[in-house]
C-alpha cells in the first residue's frame, strides 16, 4: 500500500471528534465571551470613575487619561490570572498578513525571594518589540530597529489558549519610534478617525445633531477548505505554498451542484461546532455555517461588529480555524485558490457606517430624513468606488487572489457597483431630476423637494458584482479569503472618507454662495451621481460584453496584482492617502514595496517547490512505470504495454524540457533581483506560465501513470474522502 492509500483507510474508520462543549451543561449565554475583558467584566471590576472614562474612549474615541491606565491593567491582570493566564502579550498585525506575539511574565520577584504577578499601566499602554525581523519596506533603517506597540483601548484585550498555556493578549498597533506605522491596525484607525471626520460633517449638514461618532460596521463571510491532514502531508505544495501546484481535474467537480448548502458531514460539523465554541469563548458573534460550492468548501459568517473589532476577530476566527482544524485531523486551507477547476474562497466583506446612536448610514430608512441621508451616504459611496476603483483593486491584490479574480466564479479585476433595478432608476431619476415612480405601498416618500421615493427593499442579489448594494450595506466581493481584511477596509475607507469630504466641501460651498441646505444638498447629490454613473452597473460582471463596455466606460481593469500595485505609486493616490491622513508618502511607498516583494517571494517559493516535486516525485514515479511497461512489453511481450509506453515517455520528455525551461525563467527572475517591480514582472510574466507548462505535463501523467505509484493525493481524493 502506498501513502495514499493508507491515508485513505485511516480516514474511513474514523470517527468525528466528540464535541467539547456541552450546551446543556454550560449554556452558550455562559460561555459567550468568558475569555474577553470586556465591558460588563471592566464594569464589575473597574472603579466607576475609570470605567465611564474607557467607555468614552471606545465609544466616542475620546483620549484615555494615562492616569487611568494603572488600574485598568491591574483589573485586567487580576481577571487574567485568575482565569489562569501567567503571560501577557501585545498582539499585533505586522504586514506579514498574520498576527504576532511576543510573550512575557507577569512573573516579578521580590527582595525576600518570592514571585509576585506584576503588571502595570505602562506596559499596558506600550511595549517595544523589535521591529528588525517585520517587514518595513525600507521605512525602519536597521540601525533604528526598534519599534514599539500602543495599546488599542477600542478592541478588548482577550485570553488565548493553546493547549498547555493561558496568554493574556492585548490589541495594540504597532509603529516605528519615529511613528510610522508598521502594521495593518494603525492606518485602519486612522481611516476609521478619517470616516468619522467626514461622515460627522455630513450628518451635521442633513440636521443631525445628536450624533458624536461614526464608525463603519463590518460583516466578514469567511470561506474556507478542509482537506484531511493525512493528504496534507503527502503534499509538499499545500504544505509550502498553501496550495495544489498539481493535480489532474477529478471526474468530478462542483458541476453536479450538490455540495452548496448540502447537509454537512458528521465529521465537518464537528470541526464547525468547535471551532464556534472557541468563537464564542472569545466573544466572536458567528451565527452561519454551511457548505459552499466546491466540494470540501465552506463558510462562516459572523455578525458583523464595528470596524475595528470586527478586523481583530476575523484574525482570531482564522487562527481558531487553523488550530481547531488540527484537533479534529483536518487541515484548513484559506488560500484564495487551493485548487484549479473548482471555486476559489473569497471573503465577501459586508460593510456600511453607523454613528453612535445605532443608525445604519446606508438604510433607506422610514421618514423623510432618514431617505435623504440615505441617498448621501449612498451617493457619496458610487463616487468614492468610481474614483477610487483602482484603489480598491490594489487593496486585494496578492498573488493568491490573482487565481480567482475573474475566473468567473469570482468579480472581476474591473471594480464596479451593483445597485439592483429599483436603487438604479431611483439613481437615473435624480440624475434626470425627475419624479419616481408613483407613490404606493411598496414605497416610501422621501419627501424632500425633488428627491424621489423609495423602493423599501431594492436588495436583488447579483453574485458576480465585486461590490454590491445588498439593502443597508455594501457587499464588498473581491476580498480574498487568507486576507487580514485590515488592508481592503482601509483602503475602502478612506476612499469613502475622501469622497464625504468632497460632497461636503460642496454642499457647504452652495450653502456659503446663498442655497438653502436642501436644496443645496439636492444639487451636489445630482450633480455627483451624473458625474460618477458610470461605475454603476447591474448586469453579468462575467460577461464579455461588460468588459468591453467597462473599457468604453474608462474603468480601469487591473488585471494582476503587479498591475493593480502601480496605483500605490500614483502621485494622486498619494496624496489621496495623505489628505486623509492615512498613510504619508513614505508609508505608503513602503507598503507598496511589501506588497510587491510578498508576491515575488510568493512566486518564487512556488516556483522551487514545483520544480523540487516534479523533479523529485512525478519524473521518478514517471520513469519507474515507463520501465516497468518497457519490461512487460519485451520480457513478457505485451503488445498493450509496448502501446501505452509512448505517451508516458512524451510527456516526461515535455516534463523535463518545462523544468528546465523554468529553471531558465527562474534564473531570469532572479537577475532582477534589487528592483522589486521589474522582479514582479519577471515573476508575473515569465515563471507563473513557466510553471502552467510545467503542471500541465505533470497533470498529464498523472492521468496515465499506474495509480499505485503516484505519490500525491488527487483531488478526487482530497475534495472528497473526508
Ligand atoms: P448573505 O449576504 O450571505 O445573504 P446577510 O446579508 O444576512 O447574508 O449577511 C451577511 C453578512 O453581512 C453578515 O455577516 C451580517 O452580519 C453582515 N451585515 C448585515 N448588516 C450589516 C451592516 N449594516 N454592516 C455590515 N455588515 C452587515
Ligand atoms: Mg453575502
Amino acid at each position: 500500500m502506498n501513502g495514499r492509500q493508507k491515508a485513505i483507510r485511516a480516514i474511513a474508520g474514523l470517527q468525528p471528534v466528540a464535541q467539547r462543549n456541552d450546551y446543556v451543561r454550560k449554556p452558550l449565554t455562559e460561555l459567550y465571551g468568558e475569555n474577553v475583558f470586556n465591558l460588563a467584566v471592566m464594569r464589575k471590576s473597574l472603579p466607576k470613575k475609570t470605567f465611564d472614562a474607557l467607555v468614552r474612549t471606545i465609544e466616542h474615541g475620546e483620549r484615555l487619561d494615562p492616569a487611568h491606565a494603572d488600574v485598568i491593567a491591574n483589573g485586567m491582570k487580576d481577571w487574567a490570572v485568575a482565569r489562569g493566564a501567567t503571560h501577557y502579550t501585545h498582539w499585533f498585525q505586522p504586514m506579514t498578513g498574520s498576527t504576532a506575539e511576543k510573550h512575557d511574565a507577569f512573573l516579578a520577584y521580590t527582595s525576600d525571594g518570592r514571585a509576585i504577578n506584576e503588571f502595570s499601566g505602562k506596559f499596558l499602554i506600550q511595549g517595544e518589540p523589535d521591529a528588525s525581523s517585520f517587514p518595513s519596506g525600507g521605512i525602519r533603517a536597521t540601525f533604528e530597529a526598534r519599534g514599539y506597540t500602543a495599546w488599542d483601548p477600542t478592541s478588548p484585550a482577550f485570553l488565548l489558549e493553546n493547549g498547555t498555556g493561558r496568554t493574556l493578549c492585548i490589541p495594540t498597533a504597532f509603529c516605528s519610534w519615529t511613528g510610522e506605522a508598521l502594521d495593518e491596525k494603525t492606518p485602519l484607525l486612522r481611516s476609521l478617525e478619517a470616516v468619522n471626520r467626514q461622515a460627522l460633517r455630513l450628518l451635521h449638514l442633513l440636521g443631525n445633531t445628536t450624533a458624536r461618532r461614526v464608525t463603519t460596521t463590518v460583516g466578514p463571510e469567511q470561506e474556507y477548505f478542509l482537506v484531511d491532514r493525512r493528504f496534507y502531508w503527502l503534499r509538499p505544495d499545500l504544505i509550502n505554498a498553501g496550495r495544489t501546484l498539481f493535480g489532474a481535474r477529478p471526474p468530478k467537480g462542483q458541476e453536479m451542484e450538490d455540495h452548496y448548502f448540502g447537509s454537512i458531514r458528521p465529521r465537518i460539523l464537528a470541526f464547525m461546532t468547535d471551532v464556534e465554541a472557541e468563537c464564542y469563548r472569545l466573544g466572536i458573534p458567528v451565527k452561519t455555517r454551511h457548505n459552499e460550492v466546491s466540494p470540501a468548501q465552506f463558510e462562516l459568517a459572523p455578525i458583523f461588529e464595528r470596524g475595528n473589532l470586527a478586523t481583530d476577530h476575523n484574525m482570531l476566527v482564522m487562527e481558531t480555524m487553523r488550530i481547531v482544524a488540527g484537533r479534529h485531523g483536518l487541515h484548513c486551507l484559506l488560500h484564495e485558490k487551493p485548487f484549479a477547476g473548482v471555486n476559489g474562497s473569497g471573503k465577501h466583506n459586508n460593510w456600511s457606517m453607523t454613528d453612535d446612536t445605532g443608525n445604519n448610514l446606508l438604510d433607506p430608512g422610514q421618514t423623510p430624513e432618514e431617505n435623504a441621508q440615505f441617498i448621501v451616504f449612498l451617493t457619496s459611496v458610487i463616487r468614492a468606488v468610481n474614483q477610487g476603483g483602482a484603489v480598491l483593486r490594489a487593496s486585494i491584490a496578492s498573488a493568491a487572489n490573482d487565481h480567482r479574480l475573474g475566473a468567473n466564479e469570482a468579480p472581476p479585476a474591473i471594480i464596479s457597483v451593483y445597485l439592483g433595478e429599483h436603487l438604479s432608476k431611483v439613481v437615473a431619476d435624480l440624475i434626470a431630476g425627475t419624479k419616481g415612480a408613483k407613490r404606493d405601498a411598496s414605497h416610501i416618500d422621501i419627501g424632500v423637494s425633488a428627491l424621489p421615493s423609495l423602493p423599501k427593499d431594492a436588495s436583488d442579489r447579483n453574485r458576480t458584482s465585486p461590490f454590491a448594494f445588498t439593502g443597508n450595506k455594501f457587499e464588498f466581493r473581491a476580498v480574498g479569503a487568507s486576507q487580514a481584511i485590515a488592508r481592503p477596509n482601509t483602503f475602502l475607507n478612506t476612499i469613502v472618507a475622501d469622497a464625504m469630504q468632497g460632497m461636503a466641501d460642496e454642499i457647504e460651498r452652495e450653502t456659503a454662495g446663498g442655497k438653502e441646505i436642501l436644496a443645496a444638498i439636492q444639487k451636489v447629490v445630482t450633480s455627483t451621481l451624473a458625474a460618477n454613473q458610470r461605475v454603476i452597473f447591474d448586469g453579468d460582471n462575467y460577461s464579455k460584453e461588460w468588459h468591453a463596455e467597462a473599457e468604453k466606460r474608462g474603468l480601469p481593469n487591473l488585471r494582476n496584482t503587479v498591475d493593480a500595485l502601480e496605483v500605490l505609486a500614483d502621485p494622486k493616490v498619494k496624496d489621496l492617502f495623505r489628505r486623509q491622513e492615512v498613510f504619508t508618502d513614505g508609508e505608503i511607498a513602503s507598503r507598496r514595496t511589501i506588497y510587491l516583494e510578498n508576491y515575488v517571494k510568493t512566486v518564487t517559493i512556488e516556483a522551487s517547490i514545483s520544480s523540487a516535486i516534479a523533479r523529485t516525485q512525478i519524473l521518478p514515479a514517471a520513469l519507474k512505470y515507463q520501465r516497468f511497461l518497457g519490461e512487460t512489453s519485451q520480457v513478457a511481450k505485451s503488445a498493450a504495454a509496448a502501446k501505452i509506453i509512448a505517451p508516458v515517455d512524451e510527456w516526461s520528455v515535455k516534463l523535463a524540457d518545462a523544468l528546465t525551461r523554468l529553471d531558465a525563467a527562474r534564473t531570469d527572475a532572479d537577475a532582477t533581483h534589487g528592483d522589486v517591480s521589474a522582479h514582479a514582472r519577471a515573476c508575473r510574466d515569465k515563471v507563473l506560465p513557466a510553471m502552467d507548462a510545467v503542471r500541465e505535463a505533470a497533470d498529464a501523467l498523472e492521468r496515465i501513470v499506474d495509480d499505485e505509484l503516484w505519490p500525491l493525493p488527487k483531488y478526487r481524493e482530497m475534495l472528497f474522502v473526508y
